[in-house]
């Protein structure tokens, strides 16, 4: 085809791309907004990790842990949702509305550490699905462990070692071989 036609043919073509806000999105392969599902999050830090746009923040605090999502930052690409461990973020299936300005539709959700079984102190969230992705078919003990803030984690393992190991001289008997 040469040039003039092919001039001929776009101009009588009908524009291939979607004209923004008129036409429906697809449906089934949008990636739109991403949110997150404050019950399933144990506040990890890995979408924030993988997002190279940083538009995710992950802040640890003493009780809780906020994540915050700066869609005007987003760039799409569905990698924090790849990533999360525990699938608690999803990416909206329509494009959302558009910002003027960073921050203006900054969305910050905030994940309460639940009460140690132990102490009642925060402890780090509970994911059994998590448990079972790193170690398939783990003990109760670990599961009750796992529930534990991190003093009585400690406390919880050294009550075990000593048990098993028959007290802390024996302890260290054992430990150093002799
Ligand atoms: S979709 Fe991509 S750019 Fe957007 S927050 Fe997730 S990792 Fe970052
Ligand atoms: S949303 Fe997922 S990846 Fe992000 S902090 Fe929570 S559990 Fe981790």
């Amino acid at each position: 085809m040469n040039i003039f036609n092919l001039a001929i043919a776009n101009l009588l073509h009908r524009p291939t791309t979607q004209r923004f806000p008129n036409r429906e999105a697809p449906t089934g392969v949008f990636r739109g907004h991403v949110t997150m599902d404050p019950d399933l999050c144990v506040t990890c830090g890995i979408c924030a990790q993988v997002c190279v746009s940083a538009a995710i923040q992950v802040v640890p605090l003493e009780a809780d842990c906020t994540w915050t999502y700066d869609p005007a930052a987003c760039t799409f690409c569905g990698s924090c949702v790849e990533h999360c461990p525990v699938d608690a973020l999803t990416q909206a299936a329509d494009r959302g509305s558009a910002c003027a300005l960073p921050g203006d539709q900054a969305l910050t959700i905030t994940v309460t550490y639940p009460a140690c079984s132990e102490c009642g102190r925060p402890a780090m969230p509970y994911s059994e699905a998590l448990l079972q992705l790193a170690l398939p078919g783990a003990a109760d003990e670990l599961r009750h462990r796992a529930r534990l803030c991190g003093d009585c984690r400690q406390k919880s393992s050294v009550a075990a070692m000593k048990k098993a190991f028959g007290g802390p001289d024996s302890t260290e008997r054992q430990i150093h071989g002799r």
